[in-house]
């Protein structure tokens, strides 16, 4: 068995900038970060448009208490306010310290770090690299990780969240180059595993986004909070589902419909392109379905709007947001300097998650679990509510990483190593292992991770019905059976990324049963979640967070307050 004080999954922003706290707070610590990538493989690291905080350098006007309410707002009142007051007052800070530690932001001609305007900020605070800002960073904190000698376990895939008597003790994990397994054991254990975007049909995520945290803390009893509420980004290049950055509207680009209208004029006059991310999408997905989309011969009808950039010139497009021309170039042949982009909605972000306080512990019940810490897209703090803002991600993954990270530091001070017995937990994992092997299905993999990324497309997607998510949880049924009988092709123990793809769609499966089955329940329409069959926001009966509770025989559905510790809750408008 492997022990160490402290174990990170996940090698993002979140979980690097944990670790080079601990490091910093006690650097006689034994600390290590698990990843089933390589850590600068992480998600982060196609982050483009950039990071929150109120520095001041473009607009001086700027607050953290506006951030907070822009923040607040753009959540749909369901954002804890007292995590949200944290996010915005830590946000000059770590920014600062990331520039100290390296990061090479875009500058202002006097040499000051710029800042872009971004949907739903009432101000110009985005902090960017070019279009590349999660680049910039990841791969600072994992130079750090190095020189503060943290131990990486790379391309390693943990299968299992250890809890016993309440405390998390450790995990089970699976080297993917030889198909070895170990049970490492730790006094703290962290997950900072990222979003799911690979349960649906059409993504912005990468193809490691399989929401493997938030099913294993789900196998393990844990609550989930908030799954109902999936991001969709207004913006992905049709049709692939890349990401065209917020940085691109930020700039000044339009969305244009069929008839050549800027149409967001009809559903967030003040904001335009930069309204909020929930209205922005719904519109695109509206204007489509009203027959004012467009089709690649130019005609209306089709399936995407344009984003055109083509007034903002060619020096702006290729000093601010070269690698959006580039995607876009590469992808679909598209010269953004002189042609628009075709464009449409695109999943991108999991608001829910694991759990957790201002300092990462992760609740459970009325209390906490013991031992057992989260933070970064995988968490659910809840800085974004129903809805985040574009570059709040990042920035809740340094201010969050940050505060766990000291925690931890401080937790596992005179603590022991929980008391494990490893043998049953390899036998257990050796047996799953073997079985999805040896069984003789029908079914491949990519074939029931079609069927089941179309089905949360069809039945969960942008616009929502309690007649549509039923079906859709039936069928999902209909999945998880077929699951029991899939066949692989890759029997052996090298490399099998066959075998780590099983262990995923597994993950997915679990996750989307609870997406569906909160969506379900929240009977209103509120940020990205939008209920045809309920379409006010009912803060009588749903300001409150929900908390899912996985199990093999159901999903129960349990409920949190929200804190309201700034703003009353008002209508949305933009
Ligand atoms: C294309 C794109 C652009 C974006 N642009 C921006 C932006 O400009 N601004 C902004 O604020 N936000 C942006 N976001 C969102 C933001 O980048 C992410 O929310 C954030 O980077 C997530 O970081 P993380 O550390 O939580 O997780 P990730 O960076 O996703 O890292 C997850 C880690 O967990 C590991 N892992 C997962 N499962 C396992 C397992 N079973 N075993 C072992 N390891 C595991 C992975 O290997 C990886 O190292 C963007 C997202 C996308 C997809």
């Amino acid at each position: 068995m492997l022990e160490h004080d402290v174990i990170i999954v996940g090698g993002g922003l979140a979980g690097c900038r944990a670790a080079v706290e601990i490091a910093r707070t006690d650097p006689t610590l034994k600390i290590a970060v698990i990843a089933k990538t390589h850590p600068i493989r992480s998600h982060s690291v196609a982050a483009q448009g950039g990071i929150a905080a109120t520095l001041k350098n473009v607009d001086a006007t700027d607050t953290w208490e506006a951030h907070a309410f822009d923040t607040v707002k753009g959540s749909d009142y369901l954002a804890d306010q007292d995590a949200v007051e944290i996010l915005a007052r830590e946000a000059p800070d770590v920014v600062i310290d990331l520039e100290h530690m390296g990061v090479l932001f875009s500058r202002l001609s006097d040499g000051r770090i710029a800042q872009r305007a971004f949907g739903g900020h009432s101000h110009n605070r985005t902090c960017y690299a070019a279009d590349k800002t999660g680049h910039a960073i990841l791969h600072e904190l994992v130079n750090n990780l190095r020189r503060y000698g943290v131990c990486i376990y790379d391309e390693w895939y943990v299968m299992r969240l250890i809890v016993e008597d309440g405390e998390a003790k450790g995990v089970v994990m699976y080297r993917i180059l030889d198909g070895h397994l170990e049970v490492v054991r730790a006094k703290a254990v962290m997950f900072a595993t990222g979003g799911y975007g690979r349960a649906y049909n059409t993504t912005s995520n990468d193809y490691a986004s399989t929401g493997d945290g938030l099913a294993m803390t789900a196998l393990a009893g844990l609550p989930l909070e908030d799954m109902e509420f999936v991001q969709f980004h207004p913006t992905g290049l049709y049709p692939v589902g890349v990401l065209i950055s917020e940085a691109v509207r930020g700039e000044g680009a339009y969305l244009i419909n069929a008839l050549g209208d800027r149409f967001m004029a009809n559903y967030a006059p003040s904001r335009m392109e930069l309204a909020p991310r929930d209205i922005t999408s719904r519109a695109i997905a509206r204007e489509i379905s009203a027959g004012r989309g467009i089709h690649p011969d130019g005609s209306a009808g089709g399936a995407f709007v344009y984003l055109d950039l083509r007034h903002m010139g060619k020096e702006k497009i290729m000093s601010r947001i070269p690698f959006c021309w580039e995607e876009a170039h590469r992808l679909v042949g598209i010269d953004a300097v002189h042609q628009p982009m075709p464009v449409r909605p695109t999943i991108h972000y999991s608001m829910g998650g694991i759990p957790t306080d201002t300092n990462g512990r992760v609740r459970s019940g009325e209390g906490f679990i013991e031992r057992f810490f989260a933070a970064g897209e995988s968490a659910c703090v809840s800085v974004h509510g129903a809805n985040r803002l574009g570059s709040n991600s990042l920035l809740e993954c340094v201010v969050y990483g940050r505060r766990t990270g000291k925690a931890i530091a401080q937790f596992v001070q005179n603590r022991k190593l929980p008391v494990v017995d490893e043998q049953p937990y390899i036998q257990a994992a050796k047996e799953q292992m073997q079985q999805l092997i040896a069984q003789n299905g029908k079914y491949r993999i990519a074939q029931i991770r079609q069927t089941f990324q179309d089905c949360m497309t069809k039945y969960c997607g942008v616009f929502r019905t309690e007649e549509l998510m039923q079906e859709g949880l039936t069928q999902l049924e209909q999945i998880q059976q077929q699951y029991q009988e899939i066949y692989l092709d890759d029997k052996g123990d090298c490399w099998n990324t066959e075998l780590v793809e099983a262990l995923e769609l597994r993950s997915l499966l679990v996750v989307g049963q609870i997406i569906m089955t909160s969506a379900l329940h929240r009977q209103e329409s509120r940020g990205a979640h939008c209920r045809e069959d309920y379409s006010q926001r009912d803060d009588e009966n749903f300001l409150k967070h929900t908390m899912a509770y996985y199990s093999p025989a159901g999903i129960d559905i349990q409920y949190r307050p929200v804190n309201i510790s700034m703003f009353e809750p008002k209508e949305r408008k933009y």
